[in-house]
């Protein structure tokens, strides 16, 4: 029997963890914690400690843990057939009905689904399709991609050079040359207090029409965002963002890659958030509630306009050369078709709406006039808290006070799981849709709680 003191040892002499301080990890300074089940909105850890876990995991284990009617899918694939490739036409019973689900579910101009592993694999593939596009089109310089600060696209290449976040392109001599920046669309953190939602929202658009301006619009290709950002804080778009910044993509021919890894398949209480917000996109990233994370699997779903070009282009140049060995694996979309068939089943993207809301109304209750919480908001099952050092003048607290990680650190030790996002003094929360009301009740009061005993 392997005891915890020897998994620990290993952990620490063997194991590279992703986004981990290595150094302090190595030393034993950050705790290595061993998951060893979940049930629901629970996991437990092998000394038995049973954890609520209010980020689904990282947002993506969204029907929640546990549920046999994924394993059984998982383990009758295995069974059946666990490997066979998708080149030259393969597929499997799986992944055909994987791809039809997913159409059924986007907005009715998408028209085929390219499947991969990962939220990164799937938008560089996005990438690469629009440069394909653009290249089949006879116009070879309109290739870079404007990303927005703040967002969150993966931490490969060209998809951590598209996130707009300094810790993911610190020391890795990102981002690449083809990848510019833009306003980020985070009303709270806006150039001028004074502004209205209106005002901002023309701000952002005028500050992307700006760079359009500057770069020439025959060099810029596509425009990437999520929804609602993510990673970057969990911050949902002013009233009419999405329609300004589309109306100047449009006028400059510049394509829209809507990155749904974390809003696809119901987060924000709609199936996609294009159809939250009224999006358009010739792309969709999808990942993690196309199968809850059960097993890997993502995709770019390609709109109808694209498609027909790229087509164009296999008949003059021949097979598209893009494809991993992975692609659209059995397994994953076994999980995926099980997945998506009990989010229907249990009307799971409606709790997210309701359940979602009340999560905000019980955060506003307990911590709304608290004198360091700046702002609380989100979207379906998203939520956030934003800490400062001063209402008024929305001051940041000194990094170095670690207000955030702290508040996370404190709410874990009472049994709940919120993520301290990487930039600013965020908590942030994307429960399982399977959350109760119960649940978030319980969030929100332990959350009052642990930001008392660290801000006062
Ligand atoms: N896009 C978004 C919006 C994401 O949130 C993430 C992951 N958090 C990714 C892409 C990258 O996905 P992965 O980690 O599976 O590569």
């Amino acid at each position: 029997m392997l005891t915890n003191d020897m998994l620990s040892q290993w952990d620490r002499d063997t194991f590279f963890h992703p986004s981990t301080h290595l150094a302090q990890h190595a030393r034993g300074e950050t705790p290595s914690r061993v998951i060893a089940g979940g049930k629901g909105c629970h996991i437990q850890d092998r000394d038995g400690n049973r954890m609520l876990d209010a980020f689904a995991g990282l947002y993506c284990v969204n029907v929640g843990y546990g549920r046999p009617e994924i394993a059984e899918a998982i383990a009758e694939q295995a069974r059946e057939l666990a490997y066979y490739h998708a080149y030259v036409g393969h597929g499997t019973e799986a992944s055909i009905t994987l791809a039809k689900m997913v159409l059924d579910r986007a907005p009715s101009h998408m028209s085929k689904v390219y499947f991969g592993l990962s939220g990164s694999d799937a938008n560089e593939t996005n990438v690469k399709l629009v440069w394909y596009y653009n290249n089949i089109l006879g116009r070879p310089e309109k290739k870079k991609i404007i990303s927005r600060w703040r967002g969150y696209h993966g931490s490969g290449l060209m998809t951590g050079s598209l996130t707009g976040l300094e810790l993911f392109h610190k020391k890795f001599d990102l981002p690449l040359s083809q990848v510019i920046h833009t306003e980020a669309p985070y009303y709270y953190r806006r150039p001028d207090t004074a502004m209205s939602e209106a005002q901002f929202v023309a701000h952002c658009a005028a500050e992307l029409e700006a760079l359009i301006d500057r770069e020439g619009a025959d060099t810029i290709a596509a425009f990437i965002g999520e929804p609602v950002l993510g990673t970057g804080g969990i911050v949902p778009p002013p009233a009419g963002y999405w329609e300004a910044i589309q109306a100047v993509l449009e006028k400059h021919d510049i394509l829209l890659i809507a990155d749904e890894v974390v809003t696809g398949f119901g987060r924000l209480g709609s199936m996609f958030g294009s159809d939250h917000y009224g999006l358009k996109p010739d792309l969709i990233t999808i990942a993690k509630g196309l199968t809850s994370a059960y097993a890997p699997l993502s995709g770019s779903i390609v709109s109808e306009k694209m498609w027909k070009v790229l087509e164009q282009g296999t008949d003059e140049n021949g097979p598209i050369g893009h494809g991993w060995t992975y692609s659209a694996h059995p397994i994953g979309a076994a999980a995926g078709v099980a997945n998506l068939k009990l989010i229907d089943d249990l009307g799971l993207i409606d709790n997210a709406a309701t359940v979602g809301a009340h999560l905000r109304a019980g955060l506003v209750a307990a911590l709304g006039e608290h004198a360091h919480v700046g702002d609380i908001r989100g979207e379906g099952m998203l939520a956030a808290l934003e800490f400062v050092e001063d209402r008024e003048g929305r001051a940041f607290f000194d990094p170095a006070r670690k207000a955030g990680p702290q508040i996370a650190a404190a709410l874990a030790s009472k049994g709940v799981i919120a993520r301290a996002m990487p930039q600013g003094d965020i908590l942030g929360f994307a429960p399982p849709f399977c959350l109760t009301r119960a649940e978030a009740e319980e969030i929100a009061e332990k959350t009052a709680a642990a930001v008392r005993e660290v801000l006062g």
